[in-house]
């Protein structure tokens, strides 16, 4: 578990509730109704069984073969807007991995596969498309350039995500930007041959993008 940080949860304490909890995703959050006489000790452990429950269910939802779809799906609608369709690359492999402390995402243009951390799943849709969408695209060009960004232009809240995914990395709950050090499998990839550091990953896309920009690689 310890791949995917603390949600943000709601605590709603109900006087009608006797012993029973419940939990449900809304938006960004995990809301959980607990009765309101329990003791703190007895409210901590349920809201953490209760969460870990929602959690877990998300993690189950979010297995690699849906991610495979979603991924030829994205690449299909994004990199085809800008590419021939004999063009659009196609991934041989998408993953959810929780190997990835410091990263959102990796991508091997070598052999086609891409991995996408677990700490994605508890976020926003929209976001995981970015990152997904972004990896895909490193298929078709390694390095953060203009044509690079090029291809994402039709990916909705494009900003929005990268400014989610630098506020999250902000806050330091975890990582420093998808690209940054500390991969502990140590893979080649794209990213990490073109910018082992953050900062010349931020450069690099700075100076290629304009408004588009390039993976911040906060904290
Ligand atoms: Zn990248």
């Amino acid at each position: 578990m310890d791949a995917i940080p603390d949600p943000q949860v709601e605590i709603r304490r109900s006087a009608r509730r006797r012993r029973t909890g419940s939990a449900y995703r809304e938006g960004d959050r995990i809301v959980v109704l607990v009765p309101q006489r329990l003791s703190r000790a007895a409210e901590a452990e349920l809201v953490e069984t209760l969460v870990a429950r929602i959690v877990a269910r998300e993690r189950r939802r979010g297995d690699d073969a849906e991610l495979f779809e979603r991924a030829v799906r994205l690449a299909r609608r994004h990199l085809g807007a800008h590419l021939p369709a004999a063009h659009v690359p196609l991934p041989s492999s998408v993953r959810w991995v929780d190997t990835m402390q410091s990263r959102w995402g990796s991508c091997t243009p070598a052999d086609g596969t891409i991995r996408l951390s677990e700490r994605l799943q508890t976020m926003p849709d929209y976001v995981v498309d970015y990152v997904l969408t972004h990896e895909l695209a490193h298929l078709v060009v390694a390095e953060h350039s203009e044509r690079f960004w090029q291809l994402l232009t039709t990916v909705p809240h494009l900003e929005r995500a990268r400014g989610f995914l630098d506020g999250y990395a902000a806050a330091g709950r975890h990582g420093k930007g998808w690209h940054g050090k500390g991969e502990p499998d140590g893979s080649a990839d794209a990213d990490g041959t073109a910018a082992t550091d953050g900062s010349a990953e931020a450069r690099g896309a700075d100076g290629a993008a304009g408004t588009a920009g390039g993976d911040r690689t906060p904290g």
